[in-house]
């Protein structure tokens, strides 16, 4: 089973990922993640994507469609996976689709989480992650159960990303709906395209995920 799950930042594709790993064994790939490990190495692809990510803007398709591939053919790639932020233009998705079929990997659904700008802003601006497993969680809306504590693995130290400030949002929702949101009649016109209330919460979302995957 390999997904996509499509949606503006802060929607909560990056949470679900997590969940549907979780509960059907695939694997989360996301480049943000995948960009942000590259700037915290100081690599060349990191000292190239760092200002455009503080920016809000989206890196070059060439460089993120080369990441993309190398990391598809990684062999725990084959147990399923779910691409979280990829792809976020319409070369990206038609990259994707000639590399696929050039691999001969089928693509099973692309679910749009919809939500408000309204609530992505207040999402964003609330969103941390802990700085030792990564889990992520929310100043009002996913606490974790200790105050100061990471539920996943223990530690206290948590960080928030450099472009979750409110004068980057405005240019990384402004990149969606420019940029990305042509996606959704790209894969309406495929038949593959799925729409999930990204409003509902977390575990209403997670369970909506959970009948699309389960067929
Ligand atoms: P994305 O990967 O799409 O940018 P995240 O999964 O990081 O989004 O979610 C953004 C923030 O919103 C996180 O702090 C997360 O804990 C929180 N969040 C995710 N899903 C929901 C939801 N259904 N309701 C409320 N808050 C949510
Ligand atoms: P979110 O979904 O919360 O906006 P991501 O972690 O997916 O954040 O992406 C963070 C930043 O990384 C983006 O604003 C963009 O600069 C860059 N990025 C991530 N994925 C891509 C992509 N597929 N194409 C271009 N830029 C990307
Ligand atoms: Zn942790």
């Amino acid at each position: 089973m390999n997904l996509i799950l499509l949606g503006p930042p802060g929607a909560g594709k990056g949470t679900q990922a997590k969940l549907l790993e979780e509960a059907f064994g695939l694997v989360q790939i996301s480049t943000g993640d995948m960009l942000r490990a590259e700037v915290k190495a100081g690599s060349p692809i990191g000292l190239q994507a760092k200002a455009i990510m503080e920016r809000g803007d989206l890196v070059p398709d060439s460089v993120i469609t080369a990441m993309l591939a190398e990391r598809v053919s990684r062999p725990d790639a084959t147990r399923g996976f779910i691409l979280d932020g990829f792809p976020r233009t319409v070369p990206q998705a038609e990259a994707l689709d000639t590399m696929l079929a050039e691999k001969v990997i089928p693509l099973d659904h692309v679910i749009e989480l919809k939500v408000d700008d309204a609530a992505l802003v207040d999402r964003i601006s609330g969103r941390y992650t802990c700085a030792n497993c990564g889990e992520g969680y929310h100043d009002h809306f996913k606490r974790p159960a200790t105050p100061g504590t990471c539920d996943k693995c223990g530690h206290s130290e948590f960080t928030r990303r450099a472009d979750d400030r409110a004068e980057t949002v405005a240019a990384r929702l402004a990149a969606y709906h420019r940029q990305t949101a042509p996606l959704l009649p790209y894969y309406g016109a495929q038949g593959k395209l799925k729409a999930v209330d990204g409003m509902a919460d977390m575990k209403n979302v997670a369970a909506a995920l959970a009948a699309i995957v389960k067929g």
